[in-house]
């Protein structure tokens, strides 16, 4: 199965880095559960424009911890034809794919997939953290899976509900790679 997997909170902990970043130049402090949204901000400053400013330092780029479980499950999964997935803009991908050989060296394939493309990305599954990235990639066409991995900001008031046999909703990464083993099980690709 080709298997697509975004970074931004699915790889890396960006919001976690983020947040560090936040509370050093502003001087505000606030947790993973106060961002409940995609587009959340704080003074008028987006938090998208902040990890986009952020990730323009590839010394910040390196810093940016891993997701827990993320090493591990990358590993279990790497049976399977595994395709990194992200919306960082391209003056980033220099640092990034450092980052990616740092920490997840058996990914190598790297898709470049802004908002608004994800349903050209060349995979069967993508792991995103972003309803509207899954509910794009699934629409597109109804053989195609998406693993939604749930953080406070993942729903966006998007359709998502509408497509309950492409959807799976994860919390950590161990139930990612069993919700994985058990389509590829159910394929018929197995003996
Ligand atoms: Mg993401």
């Amino acid at each position: 199965m080709k298997i697509g997997i975004d970074i931004d909170g699915v790889l890396a902990d960006q919001v976690s880095a983020v947040l560090k970043e936040i509370e050093k130049d502003y001087g505000r402090r606030y947790s993973k559960s106060d961002i409940t949204r995609a587009h959340w901000s704080f003074d008028g400053i987006e938090i998208w424009t902040e990890i986009s400013r952020l990730l323009s330092d590839p010394e910040y780029v390196m810093r940016v911890p891993t997701i827990e479980g993320a090493q591990r499950a990358v590993k279990q999964l790497a049976g399977h034809d595994l395709m990194v997935v992200t919306a960082r803009r391209p003056h980033t991908e220099d640092a990034t794919r450092r980052w990616l050989k740092a920490n997840f060296p058996c990914l190598k394939q790297y898709h470049h997939a802004r908002t608004g493309t994800k349903h050209s990305i060349p995979c069967d599954l993508l792991i995103d953290d972003l309803d509207l990235n899954i509910v794009e990639f699934v629409k597109s066409d109804e053989n195609r899976r998406g693993v939604l991995f749930l953080h406070p900001w993942s729903l966006n008031d998007t359709n998502i509900l509408d497509y309950p046999d492409q959807v799976i909703y994860c919390q950590e990464w161990q139930s990612i790679v069993k919700a994985i083993e058990d389509i590829d099980g159910n394929s018929g690709d197995q003996p």
